[in-house]
Order: C-alpha cells, then sequence, then structure tokens
C-alpha cells in the first residue's frame, strides 16, 4: 500500500526465556497517529527500539518507507527520516535550549563537542534549530538553560531535536511522562498538529491523550498484538479491557 511508511512483519525478539516481541505486525500510515498501548513491560520499548535498529530481532523485518532496513543501523534509519524522542531524555541539561537544538541539527554526533563554538556560531544550523524550536513554542526559551525548563518545556524540546532532522515519520516513548494536566494538554495539541507533516507512532500510557489523539490504537500483552482498531474499536473489545483497562 502506497501511504504505508512504515511496517513490521512477524518480530520476534527474546530475552533469554522471556518473549518481550512474538510475530509484532504493525504498520503507520502517511498522516496518522498510532498508539501503542499496554501495561508495563508488555514489550512496547522493545518494539520500539527493534524499528529504529538499536535491537536486532530475533526474527521478522522492518520496512521503511518502503524499503527493508532490518539489517541497517539506527543512524542509517534516521537517515532515512526515522524521527524519535526517548522515554528517557538524551537532552545536555548544562547547555542552553537552543545549543540542544544545535546539536540535534548536527545529528547529535559526540565528537563535535570539540568544534563547539564553531558549530554554534554556523548560520545554517543555527536558521534550522531556531525553525525547530519556533515550531514547538520554545523561541522565547532559546538562551535558557534546560535544566530550567519545566518537564512539559524538556518535552517539547526534545521533539524540537527530532524535528531538526526533518523526519518523515516520528516513533515517541511515552512523550507525556512526567508530565501535569496542562503538560499533556499541550503536547496533545501540539502532536495532533504534527500529525500531518509527519505520522506518529506513538507509545503512551496517559489514556485521555491516546484517545484524543489515536486515529488506530494496537495492543500489546505479553509481547503479542492482541488488537489494532479505532479507539471506538478497541474501547468496544472485551480481550482488551479486560487485558489492560482492568475491567
Ligand atoms: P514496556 O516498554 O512495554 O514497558 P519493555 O519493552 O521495556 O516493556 O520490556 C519488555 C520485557 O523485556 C520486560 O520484561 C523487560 O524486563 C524485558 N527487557 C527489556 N529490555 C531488556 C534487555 N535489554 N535485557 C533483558 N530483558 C529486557
Ligand atoms: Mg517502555
Amino acid at each position: 500500500m502506497a501511504d504505508v511508511v512504515l511496517k513490521t512483519d512477524n518480530l520476534c525478539k527474546s530475552f533469554g526465556a522471556l518473549k518481550a516481541s512474538s510475530n509484532v505486525s504493525l504498520d503507520l500510515r502517511a498522516g496518522e497517529i498510532h498508539a501503542l498501548i499496554g501495561p508495563n513491560g508488555a514489550g512496547k520499548s522493545t518494539l520500539i527500539k527493534q524499528i529504529a535498529g538499536n535491537f536486532a530481532p530475533d526474527s521478522g523485518t522492518v520496512e521503511l518507507l518502503g524499503r527493508d532496513v532490518t539489517a541497517l543501523d539506527t543512524v542509517a534509519r534516521a537517515r532515512m527520516g526515522l524521527g524519535r524522542t526517548f522515554q528517557i531524555s538524551a537532552l545536555a541539561m548544562d547547555y542552553t535550549v537552543l545549543q540542544n537544538a544545535v546539536l540535534g541539527a548536527l545529528g547529535g554526533q559526540g565528537r563535535v563537542f570539540r568544534f563547539f563554538r564553531n558549530v554554534m556560531e554556523d548560520p545554517a544550523l543555527l536558521e534550522v534549530a531556531c525553525d525547530a524550536l519556533e515550531r514547538v513554542g520554545l523561541t522565547d526559551d532559546a538562551h535558557r538553560r534546560t535544566a530550567d525548563l519545566s518537564h512539559g518545556q524538556r518535552r517539547q524540546l526534545e521533539v524540537a531535536v527530532a524535528l531538526t532532522l526533518k523526519p518523515k515519520l516520528f516513533l515517541m516513548d511515552e512523550p507525556m511522562a512526567g508530565l501535569g494536566a496542562d503538560g499533556s494538554h499541550r503536547l496533545t495539541g501540539f502532536l495532533d498538529g504534527l500529525r500531518e507533516q509527519a505520522p506518529i507512532l506513538l507509545v503512551e500510557h496517559d489514556m485521555d491523550a491516546v484517545f484524543a489523539l489515536a486515529d488506530r490504537i494496537s495492543v500489546l500483552v505479553y509481547g503479542q498484538i492482541i488488537a489494532t482498531g479505532t479507539a471506538a474499536e478497541i474501547r468496544a473489545n472485551a480481550e482488551v479491557r479486560r487485558a489492560y483497562l482492568g475491567e
């Protein structure tokens, strides 16, 4: 199908005796937010890592923009347009917001720290960085120290850093984690507008956000997808209610 930007086919991954992914097949289509939900330890982050290239699956394939990328590393997949935010922040807390965005625009290679000054004065990188900050609403905070931002602003900055690489699609692992109601609400609004530029595979525990945002939802339990459907279909699914929604 032409509008599929990401597809996994029967991914399997075990850690010793534990099957963290068991024949996981899903896809992400242009213009959509596809949420992946499931209890702690279900294998959501493990799946994201196989899609991003951090872990090789034991078997199965990952297709990105129509190409089998199962053998490619994280950098090659990122270059193809796979954007990402992490469950644990990868920001440099002692640097300013703008410096983090510029480092993002560089592709986050550690060795550039030796040329820090030159990098921070590169007009092309500054333009990309400022543009990304503007798109997430952090222009006025550009010169603040990252450690002094609120949790919500850090999440916005993480998205801005990812945006500097002009991703064609996004993987997001629990972007709402640690945000208060206000922060979640604002980030929800922001992600809502992002889907047209770049579809999102969204791992999220905040069910209000999931039901507000997701065009489709997949439910992962013990490494297996037990259901995929619209919010209404997932809410009405008896197995999902039992396994995950705690009814
Ligand atoms: P989720 O993100 O859904 O909470 P994870 O993908 O982090 O779940 O973990 C799925 C299961 O795999 C858990 O039981 C976890 O302990 C295990 N696991 C994850 N990563 C590793 C690893 N690197 N080594 C061994 N076990 C792991
Ligand atoms: Mg996780």
